[in-house]
């Protein structure tokens, strides 16, 4: 069998990192080793350029408003190089404002249009002296998987076109605390709220995108190890 690797971008690391989402990494990495894939992984920051043929995977955490005006403008000059990579069905994870940045924008807590570079179609906007906080639970029919979290948001965010959300809300306030949604699909690209960090409280979506991810880079189909499938 060929040694596999995963390689993985951790986009804004140095920035986007609340609320224990760097957790992610260390879970990609231990699900990893589980199943004998080497795992690498490197922050890409602002000034510097995001190469879309580098990574098997990206990860982008949240942050809050102050991060997030720094990350808009630098993250258009990747804008392009982004929607390639998600475009050509790249592996990715976002969470809160890196969600929200992969969109058209956000409303931020003091009305200030934070821009995102539309790479997917949803926006987002902001609540008056609120934030939805608290534990989270919702369910992904088509995998029927059920996903638990901790959100903490200002944002309301509204899917566009070709999205689908991650899951339906079971507990919680989601998306908007208005359509039931929670979350984003498009193509390879999985966005949440969640913090907690998702990974650790989801194996089984951690392994859904180290299986997607390597399944595109090898062409051949990982096998995961029984004792590594969560029981429902
Ligand atoms: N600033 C954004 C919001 O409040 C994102 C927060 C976060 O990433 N935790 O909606």
């Amino acid at each position: 069998m060929v040694p596999k690797e995963l390689v993985v971008c951790h986009l804004y690391g140095n920035l986007l990192n609340t609320y224990g989402d760097n957790g992610n990494l260390l879970m990609l990495k231990y699900l990893s080793e589980k199943m004998n894939v080497t795992y690498r992984s490197e922050i890409v920051s602002v000034y510097e350029d995001f190469d879309p043929n580098k990574y098997d995977l990206v990860f982008i955490g949240g942050g809050q408003d102050f991060e997030q005006l720094i990350i808009s403008d630098d993250i258009q000059t990747k804008k392009e190089a982004l929607t390639e990579y998600i475009e050509n069905d790249g592996v990715m994870l976002a969470i809160c404002g890196g969600f929200q940045l992969l969109g058209h924008y956000y409303m931020g807590a003091k009305g200030e249009k934070i821009h995102g570079i539309s790479a997917l179609d949803h926006y987002t906007l902001s609540q008056d002296n609120n934030r939805y906080i608290g534990d989270i639970v919702i369910h992904n029919e088509e995998f029927n998987e059920t996903y638990y979290g901790f959100e903490n948001h200002n944002g309301r965010t509204f899917l566009g076109k070709g999205e689908r959300p991650l899951g339906n809300v079971v507990q919680g306030k989601g998306n908007n605390s208005e359509d039931g949604s929670e979350g984003v699909i498009y193509k390879n690209v999985f966005g949440s709220y969640f913090h907690g960090p998702i990974l650790a409280r989801n194996q089984n979506l951690g392994i859904r995108l180290i299986k997607t991810a390597l399944e595109k880079k090898y062409g051949e189909p990982l096998v995961i190890p029984q004792e590594m499938i969560p029981v429902e």
